[in-house]
């Protein structure tokens, strides 16, 4: 990792360690972050759970989500998603894809997901769904043709379910992107709860972007990171 730049290192091997901590990845799933050196490459760890990585498993990848040469440690099957996200979002700088049990029943079902709570309105209105079957059985996004068709469903929102799969998650930094991924688990839990209970009021598009703004101001989001941080530091 010698050429990846310390306080992106830092920040990408913290945001693995909350978005695992607080249950939004598990053994598998994974978060990367566009290199500030150079916006044709992104930096994402190694094939490691979350919860384990370190600045030393970080590897750079180029947009078609080869590793730099030299690097021979095995990458994650599915950075296909990463660098499609990238390739066709210059405004994203982090990417998580995650399998959180909450969402998977809005992946399978037309139950639409989205925001019910203020502090959920930063996963913006409907998140779409992908089906990788449209482009054949492998759940698994591998290729760059099932990036690219996953990158054009979430087109420019901030998520998109992945069809009896999960999820990805993007926004322009790492800390909007902690904070949008552990929201729209738990307004998936919360939405599945209320379902149970009767007719939902969801969140109305004025509601959704005043809130949204209040949320991912830098006041808002520092305090986020910092209660995050002490949790995996604790
Ligand atoms: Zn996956």
């Amino acid at each position: 990792m010698t050429d990846i730049e310390p306080t992106a290192a830092h920040d990408l091997v913290l945001a693995n360690r909350i978005l695992a901590r607080e249950d939004v990845l598990d053994a598998f799933g994974h978060v990367s972050l566009r290199d500030p050196a150079d916006p044709g490459r992104f930096l994402i760890a190694r094939s490691l759970s979350p919860a384990q990585v370190t600045a030393a498993d970080l590897q750079v990848l180029d947009l078609d989500g080869r590793r730099l040469a030299g690097d021979e440690r095995a990458s994650y099957a599915e950075v296909a998603i990463h660098a499609a996200v990238y390739r066709r979002r210059p405004d994203v700088r982090a990417v998580c894809h995650s399998h959180a049990a909450p969402i998977i029943p809005f992946s399978v079902t037309r139950t639409p997901l989205r925001p019910i709570t203020h502090v959920a309105a930063v996963v913006g209105g409907d998140v779409p769904t992908w089906d990788s079957a449209d482009l054949g059985p492998d759940l698994l996004v591998r290729t760059a043709p099932q990036g690219d068709a996953l990158a054009r469903t979430l087109g420019t929102g901030a998520a998109a379910l992945m069809r009896g799969h999960g999820c990805v998650v993007v926004a322009a930094d790492v800390r909007a992107l902690t904070l949008i991924a552990i929201r729209l688990v738990a307004n998936a839990e919360q939405l599945s709860a209320s379902l149970q209970l009767g007719k939902v009021r969801y969140l109305s598009a004025e509601e959704i972007a005043r809130s949204s703004a209040a949320i991912l101001a830098p006041l808002s989001l520092d305090r986020a990171w910092g209660y995050w941080v002490s949790r995996v530091e604790g």
